[in-house]
């Protein structure tokens, strides 16, 4: 790979520590047969693992210096291809080869959390797991117990998704050129079927409600989704009563299942 330089604009922050490469690469747990989507391979830090693991990896890189190497590098390889696209943008059926897919990536600090819930939201059971590398905030965000600072939308929302865990963290010196952020590695490992879709609610209804009910996350739950439904409280305390819910608490107690009762009881 020509060292094309970073792109502040695309995250580019390349991973150089051998040690946090074959980490991440064994984290990914890929076995025998098994299709790899790789997101972002940039220089090809974890690139050659990854396809030495995958039945067939496939690459998505939106920069165009990078991802014209990729497909000349691929161009021999009938188990590897390269998707130059945006990745928020991508789904299963642009892809070449059929899943599920076992998703790996060191994400770009900016896009992070959009394209995490981008593969939840649109890529439909297609992804058996992911295991990604975020800016620790993020990743703390994602993987957050109820009840702690970092617990909010985002958390109840990808858990209502998928099974989270934070696996490891990696530092700035991992990576070229050095970005100011702590790193961590993450792993989501899909339900089958995802906690709103089991309780038989509408995803939209699901998402407009958690978002409004973190609107006022000072305010107690039923002050929150008030302000952030735009009805009046009377309207809100039948259903936090019928969700068996405590109307003064605050929006971060609330696990994914109470919210999940919640927004059936709201619709
Ligand atoms: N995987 C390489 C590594 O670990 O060294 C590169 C990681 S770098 C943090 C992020 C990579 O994602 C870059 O190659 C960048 O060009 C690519 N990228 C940024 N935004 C993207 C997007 N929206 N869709 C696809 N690739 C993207």
């Amino acid at each position: 790979m020509k060292n094309v330089r970073a792109k502040k604009s695309l995250g580019q922050n390349f991973l150089v520590d051998e040690g946090v490469i074959s980490r991440i690469a064994s984290a990914a747990a890929i076995r025998e047969g098994e299709v790899v989507v790789e997101i972002g391979p940039g220089r090809g830090a974890l690139t050659p693992r990854l396809r030495s693991q995958a039945r067939h990896l496939i690459c998505i890189e939106k920069d165009d210096a990078l991802a014209e190497q990729w497909e000349r590098k691929f161009a021999a390889d009938s188990g590897a291809d390269l998707v130059h696209a945006d990745a928020l943008k991508v789904l299963p059926k642009d892809l070449p080869v059929e899943g599920p897919y076992r998703v790996v990536a060191n994400l770009p600090y900016n896009v992070g959390g959009r394209i995490t819930m981008h593969l939840l939201e649109d890529w439909t059971g297609q992804v058996r797991s992911a295991t990604l590398m975020f800016q620790k905030e993020v990743a703390e965000r994602i993987c957050a117990s109820p009840s702690t600072k970092p617990y909010g939308a985002l958390s109840v929302l990808v858990q209502s998704f998928a099974e989270c865990w934070v696996l490891f963290g990696v530092p700035p010196g991992a990576f070229r050129p050095i970005p100011k952020v702590q790193s961590r590695v993450i792993r989501l490992q899909p339900f089958e079927v995802p906690k709103w879709k089991e309780a038989g609610l509408d995803y939209e209804h699901f998402r407009k409600t958690v978002h409004a009910g973190f609107a006022a996350r000072r305010k107690t739950v039923s002050n929150s989704l008030s302000v952030g439904l735009q009805r009046e409280s009377s309207e809100i305390l039948p259903a936090l009563a019928a969700a068996e819910i405590d109307a003064s608490v605050r929006p971060q107690a609330l696990g994914v299942d109470a919210w999940v009762r919640l927004a059936g009881a709201i619709e």
